[in-house]
């Protein structure tokens, strides 16, 4: 048989080992990968899913004997799904798992019986697993790692991290490849997770450590290369099963994939990375049940793309507050301090430090942080500082190359944490990761909202086509069809409206009923106002009001607006939810008799005459806000809007008083919310106030709804939209549902046509000039807002020149769109199409600098 030297690892984690055909895979990726590079292949695969973390309650004691059972069930009833005899198979090493417990150590459960109690999983599943691919006819053969894979020896280590969390041996031990080779079997098949320790026990290389077990192995033998086959395509931008947008990276270099190892992304084991950088063996991450996916590279030759890559979230982190009690600033205060954690076997991750205190956080990966430990730890330092422990906090870091040079570009992102109490900021001198450590309680929802604001902002470059592969979404549920903009068709007649003058919008009518129509499509939903606010155009209002909704306006002017345009709608379709107006308004409302919405006391108590024996809704701030930018987050402590729930019951007691019927609740928490869920969670919140308040009829979730601007973005998830609703709304179907969507029924309706004025460059910038910029259209000056950008003249001409879009006003903010491909031949008079301008484009639109406001047409 042929004694090759040129070797393959693949790494198989613990759901990619559970069930048979997860084996035929693993049979036949080792023949077609070893095919395919020409080596010969060794597997090492983790324990059956499930099976370390019921080792480990073992361990601690726990339920010792029905969890033994189980373990020993479940393996012969694998063995059994396997075809295999299990005493034959598997009964030696049932046996000796079993006979851990009547070993007399079981009683102290000391580290090194521990150790050897964990090795059981891999031990199990390897000795299985050769054993059916041996049946299946593959010639496997099957060695004990821990022959082969010593636990490295590091100073100043805690016993249990010298144990249970093992760095792996750095030593390069000479003739290794050699050695293995002589495997007699062409194919070799072992464990992940054990070692050698050096009093010739078992040591761990810690949860998640089988991938280092293969880096060892790959580094040892001078791989081809290191497959890591799980259950996930790749390493993500973000955990995938936490954030669905998530992004595959396609590539990665060692230093970037190390460091979203580190700071949390599980799919990959931190201490894997180092073996196989530092011995030139690229890696791979692919997923078991789809092999055909590309997966994620990491290897030295990724190019380096500056931005953010990832966001990643560990729990469990400890925080050591100290504060200093005088001795700051005296020489070696510092060193006495870190000598404490050396003694107690901790290592420092992070560090942040003023005048008087220093904060470091504890990894619990590396750490094992016991309240014994801490507390001792805690005694110690006492002498030296005033300390304060606080747990359990998360790290969430954000990892990319240049992070000090996309500072500016993170202020959503800084804002989303501002709401948060954030204990300490660490940004490390590699400058490849920006670190914000918080209350564990205070993470919850946060990782989504921050990597929507990433790629919002541009701090993620995920149209980099290098780094960035489909989402988990996309992957998972294939790529939802994303409508084809009507514009496209209507080219012809769009350029002979331009030609009569711009800028102009123009509004498609058809789009806003096909809109409104799924709206009203919506079985949970009893009634849909439409916010006029967004556009409130004649046409448009007889639209929406002809197909159904009702309409809300937020000022007297808006009421006015509607009864002139729609003489004949009833009062009672109209919702009036002001902020902040003046008395006048509320006197003007209650008297058309429309519904009004009030949202603070202050107001029944200054105009109780205003108010008394009237019917109202009322507006709550549910704590916490929500949207695509921080000036459309309409909850939480810093928005102007809505009673806090902490004066709820002075409210209805106030209320009361006056003889006033509340007969509506409402939220609006913000707008451009991705996440379907975000109004059910409403709707919860509300009906359990609701519950308490009496008359309440009604229960208003308000509007949010988003709509995709980026060319990546996605039609938003109406279908799971609609099933969030339903859902609750069978659990509470006490209330009417009222939502009041503005920008969903009208953005995609508008255009906003305009001439190009001027092509100019300046320092290496090409910038294209219009005739409208944020006098016409101010959401990209206001909100930094993004805006497809094309030029109608040239459609078929390929889009290959990047250019600054800019319009004509006295304002170095006046930028329709940065770094925008457009043709290269853009030249005086094209006519710029601006898309989805249906929304907050004319309603906002202003004369500044004198210049005329923008015409408007429709098609009907
Ligand atoms: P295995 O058992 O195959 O070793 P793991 O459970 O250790 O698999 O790692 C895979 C899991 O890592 C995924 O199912 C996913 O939930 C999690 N994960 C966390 N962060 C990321 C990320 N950034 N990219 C991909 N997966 C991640
Ligand atoms: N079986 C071990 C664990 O679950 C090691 C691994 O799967 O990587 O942590
Ligand atoms: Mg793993």
């Amino acid at each position: 048989m042929a004694q090759g030297q040129k070797w393959l690892v693949l790494k198989f984690g613990g759901t990619s080992v559970s069930r048979r055909d997860r084996w035929d895979t693993i049979g036949r990726m080792a023949v077609e990968r070893g095919a395919a590079t020409g080596a010969r292949v060794l597997v090492v695969v983790s324990a059956v899913s499930g099976v370390t973390n019921e080792l480990q309650a073992i361990c601690e004691g726990n339920d010792v004997h029905a969890r033994m059972a189980a373990l020993v069930d479940r393996h012969r009833a694998f063995c059994e799904e396997l075809g295999l005899d299990a005493d034959a198979a598997l009964g030696a090493r049932l046996a000796e798992l079993q006979g851990l417990l009547d070993d007399p150590r079981a009683a102290e459960r000391p580290l090194p019986w521990q150790a050897e109690v964990l090795a059981q999983g891999e031990l199990l599943s390897s000795t299985l697993g050769v054993a059916y691919l041996r049946s299946q006819g593959l010639d496997f053969g099957w060695c004990d790692a821990r022959e082969w894979l010593q636990a490295g020896q590091v100073p100043n280590r805690s016993e249990w991290a010298l144990r249970l969390s093992v760095q792996p041996s750095r030593e390069i031990e000479p003739g290794f490849a050699a050695r293995f080779s002589s495997h007699p079997s062409p194919m070799v098949l072992t464990q992940g997770f054990i070692a050698r320790h050096a009093d010739g026990g078992t040591a761990v290389f810690g949860r998640g450590g089988s991938d280092t077990s293969a880096a060892c192995f790959g580094a040892l033998l001078g791989a081809v290369a290191v497959e890591i086959w799980t259950d996930v395509p790749g390493m993500f931008s973000a955990n995938p099963r936490v954030v669905p947008d998530a992004r595959l990276l396609t590539r990665l270099d060692y230093a970037e994939a190390q460091e979203i190892a580190t700071t949390g992304a599980k799919v990959l084991h931190p201490r894997s990375i180092g073996p196989c950088r530092r011995a030139g063996v690229p890696m791979a991450i692919l997923d078991t049940s789809r092999p055909w996916l590309p997966g994620t590279r990491i290897d030295a030759s990724a190019s380096a793309v500056p931005g953010v890559k990832a966001i990643s979230r560990r729990d469990g982190v400890v925080l050591v507050s100290m504060e200093s009690i005088g001795m700051w600033q005296e020489v070696g205060f510092l060193s006495d301090i870190f000598a404490l954690f050396k003694h107690h076997g901790l290592s420092v991750d992070l560090i942040g430090s003023s005048e008087t205190n220093v904060t470091i956080s504890l990894d619990p990966s590396d750490n094992l942080v016991t309240s014994n430990v801490l507390e001792a730890l805690a005694t110690d330092l006492a002498r030296v500082c005033r300390v304060k422990v606080i747990a359990p906090c998360t790290g969430i870091t954000l990892v990319g190359r240049g992070m000090r040079s996309l500072l500016h570009r993170l202020s959503d992102v800084w804002a989303t944490f501002g709401r948060e109490r954030v204990h300490l900021i660490s940004q490390s001198s590699n400058d490849l990761n920006l670190t914000f450590v918080i209350d564990e309680a205070d993470a919850e929802g946060l990782l989504p909202l921050l990597h929507a604001e990433l790629i919002r902002s541009g701090a993620m470059p995920v149209l980099d086509p290098g780094v960035f592969g489909p989402s988990w979404r996309e992957i998972e549920f294939g790529r939802p069809q994303r409508r084809e903009p009507w514009w496209i068709a209507a080219r012809g007649d769009l350029l002979a409206r331009a030609a009569v003058g711009t800028p102009r919008y123009v509004y498609r009518l058809e789009t806003v009923r096909e809109r409104a129509r799924e709206m009203l499509a919506t079985t949970a939903v009893d009634r849909c106002y439409f916010a006029i606010k967004a556009n409130p155009h004649p046409a448009i209002l007889r639209t929406v009001a002809g197909e159904g909704l009702g309409l809300e306006c937020v000022s007297l002017g808006e009421l006015q607006h509607v009864f002139a345009t729609l003489p004949e709608l009833p009062a009672s379709r109209v919702l009036f939810t002001p902020s902040f107006a003046p008395r006048r308004e509320y006197e003007a409302a209650l008297a058309m008799g429309v519904t009004v919405t009030l949202d603070n006391i202050e107001a029944l108590q200054r105009w109780p005459d205003v108010f008394r024996g009237h019917t109202i809704w009322l507006r709550l701030d549910l704590g916490r806000g929500d949207g695509h930018h921080e000036k459309v987050r309409t909850g939480g402590v810093a928005a102007k809007f809505g009673l806090p729930l902490a004066r709820f019951d002075a409210f209805l007691a106030h209320a009361h008083a006056l003889d006033i019927r509340i007969s509506g609740l409402h939220a609006h928490l913000g707008s451009g919310i991705d996440d379907p869920r975000h109004w059910r969670e409403v709707y919860a919140h509300l009906a359990g106030l609701a519950d308490t308040a009496g008359d309440v009829e009604a229960i208003d979730i308000g509007g949010g709804l988003p709509i995709p601007y980026t060319p990546d973005a996605q039609d938003f998830d109406l279908a799971a939209w609609r099933a969030g609703l339903d859902e609750i709304k069978a659990a509470c179907p006490r209330y009417a549902l009222v939502v009041e969507p503005g920008r969903y029924l009208v953005a995609q309706c508008g255009v906003l046509l305009l001439s190009v004025t001027q092509v100019v460059e300046k320092d290496g910038v090409h910038r294209v000039g219009c005739d409208g910029g944020m006098n016409a259209l101010m959401r990209p000056a206001l909100y930094d807002a993004w805006h497809g950008i094309h030029n109608l003249s040239r459609l078929e001409d390929a889009a290959t020149g990047t250019f600054e879009v800019v319009g004509p006003i006295c304002e170095s903010g006046d930028v329709l769109g940065r770094n925008r491909q457009l043709p290269t031949a853009t030249a005086e008079d094209d006519v710029i199409l601006v898309a989805d301008s249906g929304a907050y484009g004319m309603t906002m639109a202003n004369t500044y600098n004198l210049r005329a406001l923008p015409a408007e047409d429709i098609i009907e």
